[in-house]
């Protein structure tokens, strides 16, 4: 069974700053909840299968799949979220992304538990460092949501709780190396970490002067708009380092005025916004919910970043859409969309080095007609022409191309 280790029972780290830190890091020091205290909505999910089930009215039929998926990756879902969700729709969108189904126990060749090998990553606990200027902090191992087809779903979160020194380690790593200018803060959800933590962990990293960019990778003000409180907006607002938060939606019906409120109140931080999502059978795989997706994204005041092509995670298989069927939709895609709403279509593919954009291979121009040749030249052929006989035609077929349509970015 995996589990996950609340945020409040995090290990608590130590750095340089003493004083600062343990206080950052002490639970003790926040203060008690408000009714609209994301706090209270953190601790107050839904977490069994038959409150889901009840909660939004659904029959009694998917309760054993429930509870077998459950028993593999734990329900988590918010009332915030769980609001949005159509009542007795097995078929909604969100319910989708959230439900355990029987389907999670099937285990089948080809899908595994890292599909990303992250473990091959990872110099510190808590540090992820694939690529060269840029690092991953695992900021926190829990979510205020479990998303069925996550594909951090089995990553042991538990070895990856960095103790006092560790974190101390973690920043002495980034001081060391001035190729890195960008910190990625994921989980798990960062911002399910308190803010006195979050605050001395955002200072120390300002202080590191080769860092230029915080990034935050986050799901927690779509699922809890709460989220976005005075305290988060001030450590976001104080640090010098240029702020991206990218936030993880894959419907527009995600995206309530609850929501749309939270991402004005980023943007008016200094926070650049942007979205990522993953293509999910049943929940976007068509371009009319992409496009609506796209639409409402920049209407609350977020690009499109990423579109992730499917992990082959055990347990989420029946989320798969293949590269084929995602290379053709985000063709069609084009023809409702604006270029600038349009999120990239990518995979992280392990060992290399940036993630991989996929696309159809180029289709082929039609053949430019030549000017007839009056005369023969040597090496010319006066019925066809110079070019029917070139060997450097560049017009390659799509077959003589890498059939997925992979392109390595640089
Ligand atoms: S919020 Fe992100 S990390 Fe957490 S379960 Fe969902 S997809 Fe995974």
């Amino acid at each position: 069974m995996i589990t996950r280790t609340p945020a409040s029972l995090h290990t608590i780290p130590h750095t340089s700053h003493e004083s600062r830190a343990s206080e950052a890091f002490s639970s003790a020091a926040e203060a008690p909840s408000a009714p609209n205290d994301w706090r209270a909505q953190l601790r107050d999910v839904i977490r069994s299968p038959q409150a889901l089930l009840e909660r939004l009215g659904l029959e009694r039929e998917w309760l054993p799949g429930a509870r077998d998926g459950h028993e593999l990756f734990a329900i988590r879902v918010p009332e915030a979220y769980a609001s949005r969700i159509r009542a007795n729709d097995p078929d909604d969108p969100l319910l989708r992304q959230v439900l355990p189904l029987d389907a999670e126990t099937d285990v089948l060749d080809g899908y595994v538990t890292d599909p990303l090998e992250e473990a091959e990553h990872t110099p510190l606990p808590g540090l992820i460092h694939k690529y060269t200027n840029r690092v991953l902090l695992m900021a926190s191992g829990g979510c205020a949501i479990n998303c069925r087809y996550c594909f951090r779903r089995h990553f042991p979160y538990d070895d990856h709780q960095p103790s006092r020194a560790q974190w101390q380690d973690i920043l002495d790593y980034l001081r060391a190396d001035e190729r890195i200018h960008e910190v990625i803060l994921s989980g798990g959800d960062p911002l399910v970490s308190p803010d006195k933590r979050l605050a001395w962990l955002v200072e120390s990293l300002g202080e590191i002067p080769h860092l230029k960019r915080l990034r935050i990778h986050t799901r927690l003000p779509v699922v809890i708009p709460d989220r976005v409180n005075d305290e988060l907006l001030g450590w976001l607002g104080a640090t010098r380092l240029q702020k991206v938060l990218v936030i993880h939606t894959n419907h527009a019906n995600e995206l309530d005025d609850a929501v749309a409120a939270a991402m004005t109140r980023l943007k008016s931080a200094g926070v650049t916004l942007l979205n990522q999502g993953v293509i999910l059978r049943g929940v976007n795989d068509s371009v009319e919910v992409q496009t609506a997706l796209a639409e409402r994204l920049f209407e609350c005041g977020v690009l499109p970043y990423y579109l992730h092509a499917f992990d082959p995670v055990q347990g989420a298989a029946h989320f798969a859409v293949s590269d084929e069927e995602a290379c053709n939709l985000m063709e069609a895609l084009l023809e409702h969309l604006p270029g600038f709403l349009m999120p990239r279509l990518v995979r992280e593919v392990p060992g290399r080095r940036s993630k991989t954009p996929l696309s159809k291979p180029p289709v082929s121009k039609p053949p430019v007609s030549k000017p007839t040749v009056s005369k023969t030249h040597p090496g010319v052929d006066a019925a066809t022409g110079p070019s029917a006989s070139s060997p450097a035609g560049d017009e390659r077929e799509p077959s003589s191309l890498n059939p997925t349509g992979i392109i390595a970015s640089a």
